[in-house]
């Protein structure tokens, strides 16, 4: 059978088809000769099934899609601390190829513009394998194949590459360049001109959406918290002048390239890609836009639309016997995040539980955010403080650091153990 989500994706395409507003990007000869009409679009779960239709197997270059994985290299290499001394993350509202640096500080506004990009480039350790060399080995690492350089591409831009040697010179002269501007730029401009396919963009979009591990291979690429930073800049500075315009009708983190790509990241839930060579004037495709709100309407993927509020992590309260002694059972679920952990606190605040003995039972938890931890670390102690007795069911050890007041550990039993002791529901 084939899957609805196909069909959906072809039926986005299809839809999106009389758009022929634009023009392939004319300033680098080979991305001038591309054909306009070729059109893809892909998806990636975080459990790793990817989703395509259209020109699914069609080649392009990345372009300045290679930014944020740039930047999340730097950061890698150097720590965010490091990263942010030499590139700044604010929106520049300006085209991509301008000179946008900071006045005070005089540092390149982001890194998703030109002149941050190649900043950032300037950045990566190149060691025993050069930047572009390492730049590739993490697009292999992202995609699951190995990626190579369209080198027609990288030929024609370097041989078009006065305006980006002219930021790299006064980036240089502004003291905002690592390397000397010939080698940052041709760096960059073959990082730029890294070959991939849709589903290609599709899993590396997907890599950032689970917090750095690729769904395929299970391979933790880049760190959490890199991945937070790379997707935070996405949000704010990913789609240029038009920043502001996306994030409120497409609303999630994104990159466009001029050779007509566009990933967007839901984080926790998907990477999508879209191709389509034709460009509006702010260096974004056209269609590509067209193909990306449709998505993110239909599929449901705004940030900011607040239609999925969390679920009570509180599943029931039980009142049992438990060796011979009355005992409250709290059963939690899910994640442990401020909104559900809020209603545990709410439960017992609003109805104190009547017995001395009081069971968490965690092992329907998945995770435990560090608000939550210390919003339930605090309460117990305050239970303890009480004249309560405590003891964890957490069979996934989803809490480590849970103590009373003065500082011991919490009771913990299996689930085994809570069942063996149990009498019997008392009300
Ligand atoms: N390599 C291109 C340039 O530097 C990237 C621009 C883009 O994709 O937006 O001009």
């Amino acid at each position: 059978m084939r899957s609805p989500i196909l069909g959906y994706l072809d039926t986005v395409i299809e839809e999106t088809a009389h758009i022929s507003a634009g023009d392939v990007a004319g300033y680098i000869p080979e991305l001038a000769a591309a054909d306009p009409d070729r059109v893809a679009i892909a998806l990636c779960t975080v459990n790793g099934t990817v989703y395509s239709s259209g020109d699914v197997d069609h080649r392009f270059s990345i372009q300045s899609m290679s930014k944020p994985f740039a930047y999340a290299l730097a950061i890698e290499d150097h720590g965010l601390g490091a990263v942010l001394d030499n590139v700044g993350v604010e929106p520049s509202g300006e085209a991509f190829n301008e000179l946008s640096l900071d006045p005070e500080t005089g540092k390149p506004r982001n890194p998703m513009i030109n002149a941050g990009a190649i900043a950032t480039h300037a950045l990566l350790k190149s060691d025993e394998e050069s930047s572009v060399e390492r730049m590739l080995k993490l697009f292999s690492q992202l995609t699951g194949r190995q990626i190579d350089i369209e080198e027609a591409v990288a030929a024609s831009e370097l041989g078009a590459g006065d305006r980006n040697l002219g930021l790299a010179h006064l980036l240089r002269a502004a003291g905002a360049l690592a390397q000397e501007p010939g080698p940052a730029v041709e760096g960059y401009i073959r990082q730029c001109a890294a070959s991939v396919t849709v589903r290609d963009l599709a899993l590396m979009a997907a890599t950032l959406a689970n917090a750095g591990v690729q769904p395929e291979t299970g391979e933790q690429v880049l760190r959490r918290q890199t991945t937070r930073q790379v997707l935070s800049v996405m949000a704010s500075c990913g789609m240029y002048d038009a920043a502001g315009d996306w994030l409120s009708t497409v609303g999630i983190p994104a990159k466009s390239g001029v050779a007509g790509g566009i990933i967007g990241v839901l984080p926790g839930q998907i990477g999508v890609a879209v191709f389509s060579p034709r460009l509006d004037p702010h260096g974004n495709s056209a269609r590509g836009i067209e193909m990306m709100k449709r998505l993110s309407e239909d599929l449901g993927l705004h940030l900011m639309d607040t239609g999925r509020p969390a679920r009570s992590s509180l599943r029931e309260t039980r009142t049992v016997i438990v060796e011979g002694q009355p005992a409250t059972i709290y059963v939690l679920q899910g994640d442990l995040v401020l909104s559900s952990i809020e209603s545990l606190v709410h439960e017992i605040i609003e109805h104190p539980p009547q017995t001395d003995l009081i069971i968490f039972d965690m092992s329907r938890v998945d995770e435990v955010h560090a608000v939550a931890r210390r919003t339930s670390s605090d309460m117990a102690t305050k239970l303890v403080e009480e004249g309560h007795q405590i003891i964890l069911i957490d069979p996934d050890e989803t809490v480590t650091d849970f103590q009373d007041s003065q500082g011991r550990p919490v009771e913990r039993w299996s689930p085994h153990r809570l069942e063996q002791a149990t009498e019997g529901p008392e009300r």
